[in-house]
């Protein structure tokens, strides 16, 4: 992989805190990359410095093979899109993205209007430059803000939370538009996001921050798949977590029984006695009158269930289980939806577990 952003153990620390604390990182030319974590894990501070808008305390950070130590932000070749993506809205589309260029003095106007217009191609806003800003829908507006950072043709652009002043059904569309863009451009996006679904959605690979830290740094499978620890598995998606008890690759897992776990089920390293097993809710499934199971299966009892139209999802307890376990049913023709209080049969496959060391 040629590195086009390179960061090697990097600290931050503002007064006294320690903000980022030691991030070492590769991305690759063309990726599409995402920062995912809580607020405050450091995300902005991490994607400010790859900027340069803020100095790292140690550590080194290179950016297209050159040492960034003593580059300003004008000077690299970074460019970012800000949360509250700041457009002007008594200046036209055109003079927004225009707004891009203002310290280039090297260009003349005829080659000014040129790049505006290929920036607005670019986005889909070709026809629009007249318009003014304050006119244009929240996805438009977006997309100015997209044309201007992108007018300079960055080699790596910055993204920070861009999308989450955007309703959701917005939202959905714009991270789709994001995503084709980037693969069109092929710049380098770094994307900040506190929503896991829109790291999932849109990114080659995603590194999970906490606490100034990168956790596990993967592609969406994985991540989704083979967390590394209870706290990222709890962050990507839901999961179930049950106590169990291992010995060698053998784990006892009560209201499940005995199963047998291979190295990738154990992302976090093999675990030995007390541990804790988790399953996605999808990968559990209810049996149906006398429906033979594919897999694995017990008996449960529906302790609670939610309705949401094209799945239902269910409480089942089982015996021995202090928490009742989460499953999901698409709600398909003909299959009906179970109620409080039934007794149930539940399938599971083994394959579908994943130990964490506790
Ligand atoms: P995120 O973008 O993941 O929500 P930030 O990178 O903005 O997190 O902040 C990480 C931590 O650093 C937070 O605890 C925040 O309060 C702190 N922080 C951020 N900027 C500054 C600053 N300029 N001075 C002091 N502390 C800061
Ligand atoms: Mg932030």
């Amino acid at each position: 992989m040629t590195a086009i952003v390179s960061l090697k153990d990097v600290q931050k620390y503002y007064g006294t805190y320690h903000a980022l604390r030691g991030v070492t990182l590769d991305i690759a030319q063309g990726e599409f990359f995402s920062l995912l974590g809580p607020s405050g894990c450091g995300k902005t501070t991490l994607l400010r410095t790859i900027a340069g808008f803020e100095d790292i305390s140690e550590g080194t950070l290179i950016l297209s093979g050159q040492n960034m130590a003593d580059v300003p932000a004008n000077k690299r070749p970074t460019n970012m899109v800000f949360q509250s993506y700041a457009i002007f809205p008594h200046l036209s589309v055109g003079e927004n993205v225009a707004f891009g260029l203002r310290k280039r003095s090297d260009l003349n106007t005829k080659e000014k209007a040129a790049l505006v217009q290929d920036a607005l191609e670019m986005v889909g806003l070709v026809g629009f430059e007249k318009r003014a800003a304050h006119a244009l829908s929240g996805g438009q507006r977006q997309r100015v803000a997209l044309a201007r950072a992108l007018i300079l043709k960055p080699k790596v652009l910055l993204l920070d939370e861009p999308l989450s002043a955007l309703d959701k059904k917005m939202r959905d569309q714009m991270q789709n538009e994001l995503r084709q863009l980037q693969r069109h451009v092929g710049i380098t996006f770094i994307l900040v996001t506190h929503d896991q679904e829109e790291a999932l959605i849109m990114s080659d690979r995603i590194a999970v921050m906490f606490d100034g830290e990168i956790a596990q740094l993967a592609d969406p499978q994985t991540l989704y798949r083979r967390p590394i620890s209870r706290r990222v598995a709890d962050f990507i998606g839901v999961m179930n977590f049950l106590p169990a008890n291992a010995s060698g690759n053998k784990i006892d897992i009560p209201g499940l029984g005995a199963a047998t776990l291979t190295p990738e089920q154990c992302p976090g390293g093999t675990p030995s006695g007390p541990c804790t097993i988790g399953i996605r809710p999808e990968t559990m499934s209810i049996l149906f009158g006398t429906e033979p199971a594919p897999a694995r299966e017990t008996n449960g009892t529906v302790h609670e269930l939610a309705y949401y139209g094209d799945m239902t999802y269910y409480d089942i307890a089982l015996p021995g289980v202090e928490k009742p376990v989460t499953l999901s049913m698409k709600n398909l023709v003909g299959r009906r939806v179970l109620e409080r209080g039934e007794s149930t049969r539940i399938s599971w496959d083994d394959r579908a577990l994943v130990a964490f060391a506790d």
